[in-house]
């Protein structure tokens, strides 16, 4: 009996492409969403679109009503302290570009900020320009051959003029889980600000910011089965109002005058003009079409797939895995094979994997490949989808070798 996924009907766009012959293996870049996600976004619209937070009307109430319902829901997602803990972005890029911009005050030339080798782009490159702005020094984090961040190196590197640790959950090439609560303990004891990027992790089930310990995290809506151009940034009490407001505007401000003006408090202070209204209203639909599901049978169907993908992998000669993932996703090389050739030939045969440097060009060259295949699979996927993978693989390399 093949394993089939008992949510697969509820995506309309899997389903759509599985009718175009294409089978989607890309789901660490963005997700296909459920029909009620796609539902909430037609029913706001088609019920009568209306700003937030202005309006007195019954249509602005409404909108504003389940505009903050999404915040209600992403602070119980999240286990946050408080609903205000929670600020909408455009995305895990924006809230990562809205830190650094809104800490860099707090900074002093030879200041150090410690990030990992596996960082992806958006969590390395605004403290980069941050480091080049203010004179600081950008720590590098090495890793282990599986892909775990080494923590024995790690307590030697976190010292004394760290002032923030920026590290991923979850790397979106490698798939290993990491181990972040002894390194933000350190960090913080030192007296250092620490910021998790989520955007992979919380894919694979709700998370703890209590029990996490971080000042702040961040992650998108589209990775999560919610519609694009939506994320948040979380903060703890007291750390959220340690940032500069960054976009003046409509909404954050307090009171506004020709020559002055003063700002609201976080969330709503660094929430300037328009937020995706609908993006948002989806995104509460997408937790809620999450939390109706059993995640323990989530986390069962997708720890299947991994290991049917990665014993299938396994069977390739001259086949070389990126670190060991835990999760859903596996990164790979072929010796003799170039990667863009081989991923040609794939989506040839309607299979849709990612292929290049995966934004993590500095990562990919640390561990000597200038390219690798990403297969990612989701809660939707079917065996019948690695089948099909492995049966288009089986193809490409007869053809290239
Ligand atoms: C996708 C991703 C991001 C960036 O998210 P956007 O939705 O593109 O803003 C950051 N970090 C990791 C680990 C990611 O996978």
């Amino acid at each position: 009996m093949t394993l089939i996924s008992p949510w697969r009907a509820d995506f309309p766009g899997l389903l759509a492409l599985d009718r175009e012959g294409q089978t989607y293996l890309d789901s660490a870049a963005t997700a296909q969403k459920p029909q009620t996600v796609l539902d909430a976004l037609l029913a706001y619209y088609a019920g009568g679109a209306a700003n937030v937070h202005r309006a007195q009307h019954l249509p602005g109430e409404r909108a504003t009503r389940a505009f903050e319902a999404t915040r209600d829901k992403a602070a119980r997602w999240l286990n946050a302290a408080d609903r205000e803990d929670i600020v909408f972005t455009r995305g895990a890029t924006e809230s990562l570009n809205l830190l650094a911009y809104g800490l860099e005050h707090l900074f002093a030339a030879g200041d150090e900020i410690v990030v990992s080798a596996a960082e992806h782009h958006a969590n390395l490159l605004p403290w980069q320009q941050l480091a080049a702005r203010r004179s600081l020094k950008l720590v590098v984090l090495p890793l282990t051959p599986q892909g775990d961040i080494d923590l024995q190196q790690a307590t030697t590197l976190i010292g004394p003029r760290t002032r923030l640790l920026a590290v991923s959950q979850l790397s979106n090439v490698l798939g290993r889980r990491q181990a972040l609560h002894t390194l933000i303990q350190q960090a913080r004891d030192g007296g250092a600000l620490t910021v998790v990027d989520g955007a992979q992790a919380i894919v694979h089930g709700r998370q703890d910011m209590q029990a996490l310990g971080c000042d702040f995290y961040v992650c998108s809506s589209h990775k999560l089965y919610g519609p694009d151009g939506v994320g948040l940034l979380y903060g703890r009490r007291g750390a959220l109002q340690r940032l500069q407001h960054w976009q003046f505007g409509g909404e954050m401000v307090q009171q506004a005058g020709y020559l002055a003006s003063t700002f609201r408090d976080a969330p709503l202070g660094l929430e300037a003009g328009t937020p995706p209204v609908a993006g948002v209203i989806a995104f509460g639909a997408a937790l809620d079409y999450l939390g109706s599901l059993d995640a323990q049978a989530i986390g069962n169907h997708e720890a299947a797939l991994h290991r049917m993908l990665l014993a299938g992998l396994h069977g390739y000669a001259g086949l070389r895995l990126l670190g060991e993932p835990e999760t859903a996703l596996a990164c790979f090389t072929v010796d003799g094979v170039h990667s863009g050739d081989l991923a040609h030939l794939l989506t040839e045969q309607g299979i849709a994997v990612r292929v290049g440097h995966h934004c993590a060009m500095p990562l990919l060259q640390r561990l000597g490949v200038n390219g690798a295949i990403r297969v990612s699979l989701a809660l939707y996927n079917d065996e019948s989808d690695l089948q099909r993978f492995f049966a288009a693989l089986d193809k490409a390399l007869e053809l290239l070798r």
